[in-house]
């Protein structure tokens, strides 16, 4: 059976591709061609049709690419890639990681798709993740050093994240304690970290991100707070999504490198340079529970430092949304 995507690719939005020529390439009817193209519809990309031209993309589809993504590594995190999977649709990329076998110990898998149906936030809340609009991505790591060692990661991954997006010349970003990158105030990119412990004592650290790339070309996107894409803040857009998975994936391995060598310098001070909420009023939410303060940055364990009457108290990542106050 015909896939849309088969379609999609066919598809410019400088030039007219006509129903025909379609029918004939793929041997399908037209029938087939119409369901392809509303398919493509409905993932909010929009198709023109024109009688006597055919159908045209109303904006560029930029799709993933492995060979690509491949040969954007560094030699270094080339060297370190077992294995390279680029789905069309997953329910969410850190679920099908977490159920892949895991690769030598110093390698990583990396899984990559153009849409999640279930992408997972923390805390059981929803990664929204339209078709080839963003970045989601996972990268399944043999943890080396004890699981109770890796809550540093959260802040170490989201420096790392935020020093990848800097590169791809994006203006205006900012960490929001434990794992969220914003941008000029909005929220861009997320990350949520995964781990479950194998019988023989190796650990699985899945390492799942989703980076807004060009999500505001796209249509019904819903989402519950304030939110904003790459293309948004960087002058003269000439990136692919390729090249934001390469740089994303090249600052991952070098910071788990880092990580399991424990050569991570300055935690404390470069989460101060890029903190959000640095000495604000804030809230922590969690469940009906809410506690204020001010934000005092983080500690060496990564934990959020809040300014309360009582003192200064360490907050561990927990059941915790951190929110500026109103
Ligand atoms: P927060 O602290 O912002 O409440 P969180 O850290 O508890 O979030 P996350 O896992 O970071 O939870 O993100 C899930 C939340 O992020 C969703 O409930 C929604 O509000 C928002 N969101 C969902 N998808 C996106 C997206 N693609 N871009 C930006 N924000 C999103």
């Amino acid at each position: 059976m015909l896939h849309f995507t088969e379609v999609l690719t066919l598809l410019d939005n400088n030039r007219y591709c006509s129903g025909q020529a379609l029918v004939q390439r793929f041997n399908v009817t037209r029938a087939t061609i119409h369901n392809c193209i509303a398919k493509i519809e409905s993932l909010g990309i929009s198709v023109e049709l024109i009688r006597g031209l055919g159908y045209r993309l109303m904006q560029p589809v930029d799709l993933l690419n492995h060979a690509e993504i491949q040969s954007k590594l560094s030699s270094q995190a080339a060297n370190k890639l077992a294995d390279i999977q680029c789905l069309q649709e997953v329910d969410s990329t850190n679920r099908y990681a977490g159920e892949l076998e895991l690769p030598q110990p110093g390698e990583f898998s990396l899984v990559l798709a153009e849409m999640q149906t279930a992408g997972k936030g923390r805390r059981g809340r929803q990664w929204v993740s339209p078709y080839a609009a963003n970045v989601y991505l996972s990268v399944l790591w043999p943890l080396q050093r004890p699981l109770h060692e890796a809550g540093i990661l959260s802040p170490m991954l989201a420096i790392s994240m935020l020093t990848a997006l800097g590169q791809l010349d994006v203006s205006g970003l900012s960490l929001k304690w434990p794992n969220d990158i914003y941008c000029h105030n909005k929220k861009l990119a997320g990350l949520l970290i995964e781990s479950s412990g194998e019988i023989n004592g190796g650990c699985k650290m899945i390492i799942g991100m989703g980076v807004n790339v060009l999500m505001s070309q796209f249509e019904n996107v819903n989402i519950d707070q304030q939110w904003t894409d790459m293309y948004s803040y960087t002058q003269d857009w000439q990136h692919s999504r390729n090249d934001v998975v390469a740089k994303l994936v090249d600052s991952t391995v070098s910071t788990l490198i880092q990580f399991e060598n424990n050569t991570f310098e300055g935690l404390v001070e470069i989460w101060s340079q890029w903190d959000l909420m640095k000495d604000k009023h804030v809230e922590l939410h969690s469940g009906q529970f809410v506690q204020a303060g001010v934000a005092r940055g983080i500690d060496s364990d990564g934990c959020l430092l809040l300014e309360t009457s009582k003192g200064v108290e360490k907050i561990s990542v927990g059941d915790i949304s951190l929110r500026a106050r109103v």
